[in-house]
């Protein structure tokens, strides 16, 4: 059933996880609102059974016995858990033989340096690849943010970009070589760097309990996106702000949508900066409504009419817990 060589096997996977896609018409969302792929909504939207467990040595699963169906850990970080999900989402759409899943399908990420025997998880890893990092993905959101190739070199702006496609830094580092955006190399160099020392510069001198959460760095770019994180994540925002002609950010705003302001600092653009716009870098930490909408106004403390308005929607209740996943929940309380 499944292919007979390693790159066929890439193909195959990467090709069913295409026409999956087109099938749920998941691209047009994207490009209109950012965000990542939305793996367990697609699980439901295609009345695949799905069991979140806190499974012992295993990440995830997929059974054919009485019907088709995929279990996921719950014990893992998001990114973890969607890799999973779409691992075993593509053993469901690929019609393969029943696999229980370990630690090896995030192990094979750094492709074909060993020998695969294997090609049926061989598939269902390049499926998980392409359903959740398509390279029209990873073009929108640079284009979004003004990244170019030579951006990827930097070891921040892969971690942001990871955030917004919902995969962990290392993935996304052989994500990028997959699409042939960077070399193996830089991958390797890229990752000399971990993900918690990015995080401490992004908080500078705040010192949050533990460095597990992940730090959006939010800016102009990311108005009218869709965020889509954990429980500890944090946000920095970075924001213009016209102060010379006595224009503030609301930081208001950020505390009445629930938002802890744990660090509140001004920068300077250029040289002289006197009179001229500065940058608003805000950390922020969500408080117990872990959904939601932030607006933030930019105006004169004595006039009603914003200068700018950014929004954006978050949805900060990851990871993945026992029963329904968080896909499912939403559907209800939309239907509610
Ligand atoms: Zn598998």
């Amino acid at each position: 059933m499944a292919a007979a060589t390693y790159a066929g096997a890439v193909r195959a996977g990467t090709q069913a996880a295409s026409r999956l896609h087109q099938r749920l018409g998941l691209r047009p969302a994207l490009e209109a609102g950012g965000g990542n792929v939305d793996v367990f909504g697609a699980i439901q939207a295609i009345d695949l059974p799905l069991l979140l467990r806190p499974l012992q040595g295993l990440l995830g699963a997929f059974l054919i016995n009485p019907v088709p169906g995929v279990l996921v850990t719950t014990q893992r970080p998001m990114a973890i858990q969607r890799f999973t999900a779409a691992h075993e989402l593509g053993h469901f759409t690929m019609r393969h033989e029943p696999s229980l899943d370990d630690e090896s399908i995030l192990r094979r990420m750094p492709m074909a340096s060993a020998p695969a025997e294997d090609f049926q998880e061989v598939e269902a890893d390049a499926f998980a690849v392409e359903f959740m990092m398509p390279r029209w993905l990873i073009q929108l959101h640079s284009a979004r943010q003004g990244w170019t190739v030579d951006d990827f070199r930097r070891p921040n702006c892969v971690y942001q970009l990871a955030l917004r496609l919902g995969a962990s830094y290392e993935a996304t580092c052989w994500t990028l070589v997959r699409h042939r955006l960077i070399n193996a190399a830089l991958a390797r160099e890229l990752q000399q760097t971990p993900p918690r020392d990015l995080k401490v510069a992004l908080l500078e001198d705040y010192r949050p309990q533990d460095y597990r959460g992940d730090v959006w760095l939010l800016t102009e770019r990311d108005a009218g996106t869709r965020i889509d994180g954990s429980r500890n994540d944090l946000f920095v925002l970075r924001l213009r702000e016209h102060s010379g002609g006595g224009y503030l950010w609301d930081i208001d705003q950020l505390k009445s949508s629930g938002f802890a302001v744990v660090r509140d600092a001004l920068e300077a653009i250029d040289g002289d900066g006197i009179g001229g716009p500065v940058v608003r870098r805000v950390t922020a930490a969500p408080g117990e409504d872990r959904r939601g909408s932030l607006q933030l106004d930019e105006r004169r403390p004595w006039e009603t009419d914003p200068l700018s308005r950014w929004q954006l929607d978050f949805d900060l209740t990851g990871p993945e817990e026992e029963g329904l996943s968080r896909a499912e929940r939403r559907r209800l309380l939309e239907a509610a």
